[in-house]
């Protein structure tokens, strides 16, 4: 705009800074504000306002690092310049000392650092680490209410991390251990439900409780802990004769839902289904082949009898 040529660059950076405010952070909108601040950086550099540049700068890395939550290099990059402003209060838009910003930065690069981790147990013990030093931080937490919306502090964030660590330790035993696994489940379900995540707390007491389930096998007979890791149950059909024989029994092998297939015999039994079915699936694709071909001859013989004919006809009017 032409008003903007005469303009000096310190008011044209105030103009920008307070458009970041009114039409980005101030309505959650961060690609506007980042836009608004990257101008105000530079007409601030020209006027001579370096505490200002930065300042900016600082606002700028984090609205784009909450525009793209996921990338740990925008989270290490806001905490730094949150840090190069010593431990000045900034607006975003409540007040907020930008060391204590910068620290939750830190924490939330840690975290998806953890996920790009490979084993379960490392995941565990990297998770509780940093649940202690979210423990510190006694007051809510900026960014988990402006991306999760909720109200969270350090201790209850850290007990959120707290029970993700023990769903991956329980996740590290499944296979060898459900007993244990169970017990590690109930325990993040534990610490869900210690800070009113109710619906978390009670799908992992669920799958906790399942995991102790004991039965027998149908088909092999063997006693299996561990619902839908170690047996599962299939849908099939019993009579009372047959019910009858297992009526002494202590461990279930069937109920009202089915009968308990342990999941290597299970595994036995869809192998051979899907052999079956593969071997159903491709006699019938060469019978619809050799039908394919029939009326293909069929269709030739016809052509070649229709021009036959045409000729004929052809003749037959000279
Ligand atoms: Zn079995």
């Amino acid at each position: 705009m032409a008003w903007k040529i005469w303009k000096k660059p310190k008011e044209r950076a105030d103009e920008e800074y307070r458009k970041a405010y009114k039409k980005g952070i101030n309505l959650g909108d961060w690609r506007s504000a980042y836009n608004s601040l990257v101008n105000a950086i530079k007409l601030y550099g020209e006027a001579g306002y370096t505490d200002r540049c930065l300042e900016c700068r600082a606002l700028a890395c984090l609205c784009l690092a909450l525009m793209y939550p996921e990338r740990k290099k925008y989270w290490v990059e806001a905490s730094k310049a949150l840090r190069a402003l010593g431990g000045k209060t900034i607006s975003f838009p409540k007040p907020v000392n930008s060391l204590d910003l910068a620290l939750e930065c830190d924490l939330r690069a840690m975290e998806l650092e953890i996920k790009e981790l490979k084993s379960e147990e490392e995941k565990a013990k990297a998770l509780m680490s940093l649940a202690q030093r979210y423990n510190t931080i006694k007051r809510d937490l900026l960014l988990v209410s402006i991306l999760q919306g909720v109200n969270q502090d350090g201790e209850s964030r850290g007990r959120v991390l707290i029970a993700r660590a023990y769903i991956h330790l329980g996740n590290s035993v499944l296979d060898r251990d459900p007993l244990k696994a169970a017990e590690y489940y109930r325990m993040a379900s534990l610490q869900f439900s210690s800070i009113g995540f109710a619906r978390e707390a009670e799908d992992w007491d669920a799958k906790s409780k399942r995991l102790q389930e004991v039965r027998e096998c149908w088909v092999c007979g063997r006693k299996v802990v561990g619902r839908d890791v170690n047996f599962i149950v299939l849908e099939g059909r019993i009579t009372g004769y047959l019910a009858g024989m297992e009526s002494g029994k202590t461990l279930k092998t069937f109920s009202d839902e089915g009968i308990v297939v342990c999941i290597a015999c299970s595994s036995i039994i869809t192998t051979i289904a899907d052999r079956i079915a593969k071997a159903y699936y491709e006699k019938m694709m060469r019978a619809l082949e050799e039908t394919r071909r029939e009326l293909l001859k069929r269709i030739e013989r016809l052509e070649s009898r229709i021009s036959r004919l045409e000729w004929e006809v052809r003749m037959s009017r000279r």
